[in-house]
């Protein structure tokens, strides 16, 4: 009984793990399929100042426009196309249209202060070609370097911190921002910190939704400000999602906030509304 039940267990196994590879292989076929035809959109999401409401920068947020599947978000593609290197073309095109949106944004709306962050996964940071790309963007779009920003992870960091310090100093070196992003969840030590070229950090939004629920979310959340306000960096509160979590964050001196409380990520039109509109 418990042999053949075994069996039978055993095959309904291997049929699932048939299906995921043959999806995950699906997937990667679609994915460079989307890279030719350029299936891919960007949805901005605000960083409010906290105190006034107003919109200060906005998060580039990648989104692939699936001819059947519809809007397909980035957990469920980014993972394979960091496999197979697809990110990088993505990540181009990202930055290419970013630099250029926000570039017109600043002309059309009278906005010259406005910036935008972009996302740079593992591969990205270390595939030896960023700081060109970066500098050939910025370049061709006519975009001030110090309108760009670009978030990093600590775990992306901490690879090779040596490394990483030089590579950071150099895109710093151009003038672009840089911003720790999922601050908190990482390994990073307070003496690597101080010695990057880094402006911001951004508190993951696991402590930003412990919030007035959990103590322990608000004791830490007052000590990444602390700390990054010792370094000198600005403070930005990821994943906002009620009142009672800005007002926290504000008590805890955290200026800068994004979440769904203040808007879900949008495509480029209705962003630019977001800026216009009074909060
Ligand atoms: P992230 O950089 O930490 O971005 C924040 C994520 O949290 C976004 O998910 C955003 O939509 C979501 N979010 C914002 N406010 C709230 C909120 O109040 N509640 C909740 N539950 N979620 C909120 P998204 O767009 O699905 O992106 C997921 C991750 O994918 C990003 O995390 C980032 O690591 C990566 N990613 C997105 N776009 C790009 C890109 O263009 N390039 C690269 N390399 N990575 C990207
Ligand atoms: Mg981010
Ligand atoms: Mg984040
Ligand atoms: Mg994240």
């Amino acid at each position: 009984w418990s042999k053949s039940r075994r069996k039978g267990s055993h095959a309904v196994f291997d049929v699932t793990m048939h299906a995921r590879a043959v999806s995950r292989l699906q997937i990667e076929t679609e994915l460079r399929r989307a890279v030719e035809r350029d299936e891919f959109e960007v949805h901005y999401q605000p960083i409010v100042d906290l105190p006034t409401g107003k919109v200060h920068a906005f998060e580039a947020l990648v989104r692939w426009r699936h001819p059947e599947r519809g809007l397909v978000q980035p957990d469920d593609f980014l993972p394979i196309a960091e496999e197979t290197g697809l990110i990088l073309p993505i990540g181009q095109r990202m930055l290419d249209e970013v630099c250029r949106r926000v570039a017109a944004w600043q002309r059309d709306i009278g906005r010259p202060d406005l910036s935008v962050s972009l996302n740079i996964s593992n591969r990205q940071f270390w595939h030896g070609g960023l700081v060109d790309d970066v500098a050939r963007s910025l370049h061709d779009s006519g975009l001030t370097a110090r309108s760009l920003s670009l978030e990093i992870t600590e775990g992306v960091i901490m690879h090779n911190v040596g490394l990483a310090r030089k590579l950071l100093k150099d895109l710093h070196g151009l003038g672009c921002r840089l911003h720790i992003d999922d601050f908190g969840t990482g390994y990073s030590s307070l003496e690597a910190l101080h010695r990057l070229p880094i402006d911001a950090l951004k508190i993951d939004r696991s402590f930003v939704s412990g919030l007035g629920v959990d103590p322990r979310s608000g004791e830490l959340v007052r000590t990444i400000v602390l700390m990054g306000r010792n370094l000198g960096l600005d403070l930005i509160g990821e994943g906002i999602e009620n009142a009672e979590q800005r007002e926290h964050l504000l008590r805890l001196d955290c200026t800068y906030g994004q979440g769904y409380l203040l808007s879900r990520p949008v495509p480029a039109e209705p962003a630019a509304a977001l800026v216009t509109r009074r909060h």
